[in-house]
């Protein structure tokens, strides 16, 4: 039987793709200079082990040169070039990944930088301009070649004059049409602001002409505009480089530059794995709650960077909701990205990475409570809901995680306190961890069944916010200690000789109670007589599964 080959329509794909693989179209620039900067890599490799190659880092860029008049933007590379065959199979063929190629070729274990493995990312230069000509000069060959494309009509090759080593690619930016505004990608300020995003961290650099003014020479108020080339990127990602050799100033610059918040961070977390699956991240605790925080709008995630390359704005998978408030970043070689970038095709080294991440916030978290209490505070006054949300959520599975970093305010120290501070200074009699929920600290302290407990000498945590009984009976118990609201029935404090006593009283007395729950009848289950009231003369509490303090809150709850 005879084989036969797939026939494609080109044209037809060559579009479907361009305009369906990326969501936004800025991020053509960010796959030029990724090709830009995997060109100089290969040269950077090649002299490894090529002795006759020296690799001198400085002269080796990228430059970025719009030019309003005629339209164009050029995005020029000192990289190792394209000789005209390569030119043919690699911009020639889609799918085609030269890189990818030489990465397997060069069999290099370690230092593996570069980005290019699907070999369309070049393509995506058709979402913004008509015509497409790259100029290239391949390293240790003679000639250069021109070769142009409007996309869809295929392209052609051509010989060219170029001096120097490299590519140069030159985009005829579209016109604006009723509904699409082009002019941006000419735009000095907006171009420098799409490189900031996407290859702030790409290891060469790229280069701007950038408008500046200036006090002419010699002169005290005449000012000059006059061009300056500018690095507009940083480089050397802040992740990448040694803790040792950084400062608290450092990251708190890296964390406003990247907007990340407005307020100063209270605590940095810089982590280097290099294991099942490496990857750098830099994480941010912030110091007050975002506006929205606890708003529907709030959006969780890390930025993900796959080598030095934004790849996701908020990658929500990196951190478990009870750890939301966390910011910053992660970048790892190891993940394996879709088509577009923009995605993950396999999630197992996120998975793996999001754990590893949540175990280091836990114990950082844990750290600052031990080393700067304070600090600790802060923070929790911002985001200690938070932490109570996630013990209630998913059925308590999050509850060994976060109970440790939980505090309530307690009546016996009149401050926050730890569950574990709670259990160690529990009287040896102690049965339980008790608890009162009420509105507000003021008010708690004034509930009769309060006097009993304290009076025994036990302390009691009070409970001001909605969320913290539910997250308690999700806890049930802490060191093996349950927990017992002061508004339960049975406190486990009176002795077998009072239980009687209050048994035989109520016997005495049956016929006035009888009357009592008869007038309050349909208002309450029962009346009892109570041995544990000091100073009051009546107090209400609760039996079963919900205290009086829960019902309340479900009742406001909307259904
Ligand atoms: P990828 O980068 O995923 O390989 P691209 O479509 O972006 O795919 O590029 C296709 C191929 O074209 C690259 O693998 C590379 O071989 C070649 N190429 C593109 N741009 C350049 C450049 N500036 N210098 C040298 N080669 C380039
Ligand atoms: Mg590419």
């Amino acid at each position: 039987m005879e084989k036969k080959q797939f026939q494609a329509e080109s044209k037809r794909l060559l579009e479907m793709m361009i305009n369906s693989i990326y969501t936004k179209r800025e991020v053509f620039l960010r796959e030029l200079i990724s090709n830009a900067s995997d060109a100089i890599d290969k040269i950077y490799y090649k002299a490894l082990t090529d002795d006759s190659l020296v690799f001198d880092k400085d002269n080796y860029y990228i430059k970025i040169v719009p030019d309003k008049e005629s339209r164009t933007l050029r995005v020029i590379d000192t990289g190792i070039g394209m000789t005209k065959e390569e030119l043919e199979t690699n911009l020639g063929t889609i799918a085609k990944s030269g890189s990818l190629a030489f990465k397997k070729e060069t069999d290099l274990k370690d230092g593996y930088d570069i980005i290019g493995q699907f070999g369309v990312g070049f393509y995506a230069a058709f979402m913004v301009a008509d015509v497409v000509t790259v100029i290239s000069k391949a390293l240790g060959s003679e000639e250069a070649y021109k070769w142009e494309s409007t996309g869809a009509d295929g392209y052609t090759i051509e010989p060219a004059e170029k001096d120097a080593v490299g590519t140069e690619i030159i985009l005829k930016i579209k016109e604006n049409t009723e509904h699409e505004n082009y002019d941006e990608f000419l735009e000095e300020y907006s171009l420098k602001s799409v490189i900031k995003k996407y290859s702030d961290f790409i290891r060469y650099p790229i280069k701007m002409d950038v408008n500046t003014s200036r006090k002419k020479e010699g002169s005290d108020d005449e000012w000059e505009t006059v061009s300056e080339e500018q690095t507009v990127n940083s480089m050397v990602p802040i992740w990448r480089k040694n803790k040792s050799e950084l400062t608290d100033d450092d990251y708190t610059n890296f964390y406003n530059e990247k907007h990340y918040g407005f307020d100063k961070p209270l605590k940095h977390i810089h982590i280097s794995v290099d294991g099942a699956v490496r990857y750098n991240a830099i994480l941010f605790i912030p110091e007050s709650i975002p506006f929205d925080y606890y708003s529907k709008e709030f959006e969780k995630g890390l930025e993900l960077y796959s080598n030095g390359v934004l790849i996701m704005n908020k990658c929500a998978d990196l951190l478990p909701d009870h750890f939301s408030f966390v910011k910053g970043m992660v970048d790892s070689e190891d993940l394996s990205l879709n088509i577009s970038r923009e995605m993950l095709q396999h999630d197992r080294q996120l998975k793996l990475i999001a754990k590893n991440i949540s175990k280091k916030i836990k114990s950082e978290l844990l750290a600052l409570l031990k080393e700067d209490r304070e600090k600790y505070e802060t923070f929790y006054q911002s985001f200690g809901r938070q932490l109570k949300y996630g013990v209630y959520s998913d059925f308590g599975a999050h509850k060994e995680t976060l109970q440790d970093l939980l505090m309530f305010y307690s009546s016996k120290e009149k401050k926050l306190v730890t569950l574990d501070e709670y259990v160690t200074r529990m009287p040896e009699d102690q049965k339980y961890i008790y608890y009162a929920a009420g509105e507000s600290i003021e008010r708690i302290e004034k509930l009769p069944q309060a006097e009993l407990v304290s009076e025994k000498g036990y302390e009691i945590l009070y409970f001001t916010e909605d969320i913290d009984e539910f997250a308690i009976r999700m806890l049930m118990n802490y060191k093996e200690k349950e927990f017992k609201s002061i508004a339960s029935g049975d406190l486990g404090i009176e002795s077998e000789e009072e239980k009687k006593e209050a048994e035989a009283e109520a016997q005495e007395n049956k016929e006035l109670f009888d009357a009592m729950k008869g007038v309050l009848s349909g208002k309450v289950k029962d009346v009892r007589i109570s041995k544990r009231l000091k100073s009051h003369p009546v107090c209400l509490t609760s039996e079963g599964d919900l205290t009086i303090e829960m019902e309340k809150i479900l009742r406001q709850m909307p259904n």
